[in-house]
């Protein structure tokens, strides 16, 4: 996270990264759609590295960091190998070449990644049990969902959204079951 904010700082600086912190530079509806469209390019970037990292070739020199942890824990969240941690702390910078993003929008994602990804790791349901069935719920990744990631490794690749793991056929079908299991309430 500090490698990618001072990445930021500098193309802000040089004019390459396209933040911006008038409101009205932009169409008003742009705000909240530059912020979905970040989530799912970063969904669809993190999904097939994701897979991509799990080549065993790959996997032994990069990833294995992180399974290291095969009960997850929020420590989890920030244990990678640092050609891991890199290749995923270029993304916002790469994404803010191609599109303008309001300060706030930016703020906004570093608070999202940085939470869902201490969530995901927790090993501990936070969502009620309605949650995974929900025509909403479904798609949000949660703690059980990733859990099941680094025990089962074959399943579960995604970061926010279940979308690319339900395209991918890579969703464990565990997942329902186990997530009513752990669920609180
Ligand atoms: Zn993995
Ligand atoms: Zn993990």
């Amino acid at each position: 996270m500090p490698l990618q904010i001072a990445l930021m700082l500098l193309g802000w600086q040089t004019g390459y990264i396209k933040v911006y912190l008038k409101g009205s530079d932009y169409a008003w509806w742009w705000i909240p759609l530059s912020g979905l469209l970040a989530l799912f390019l970063q969904e669809t970037y993190y999904y097939w590295l994701h897979r991509w990292m799990h080549i065993p070739s790959v996997y032994k020199l990069v990833h294995k960091w992180h399974h290291d942890s095969q009960i997850a824990s929020p420590w989890t969240a920030f244990s990678f190998h640092p050609l891991e941690g890199l290749i995923q702390a270029a993304f916002l910078p790469l994404l803010l070449l191609v599109i303008p993003m309001h300060l706030y929008v930016l703020i906004g994602l570093l608070v999202i990644m940085s939470i869902s990804s201490v969530i995901n790791h927790l090993d501990i349901e936070v969502y009620p049990k309605w949650f995974a069935r929900h025509f909403l719920g479904k798609w949000l990744i949660g703690a059980t969902h990733h859990s099941l990631h680094h025990k089962q490794y074959k399943y579960n690749f995604g970061l926010y959204f279940t979308c690319w793991d339900v395209i991918g056929k890579t969703e464990s079908p565990y997942y329902g079951q186990l997530f009513d299991e752990k669920s609180p309430h």
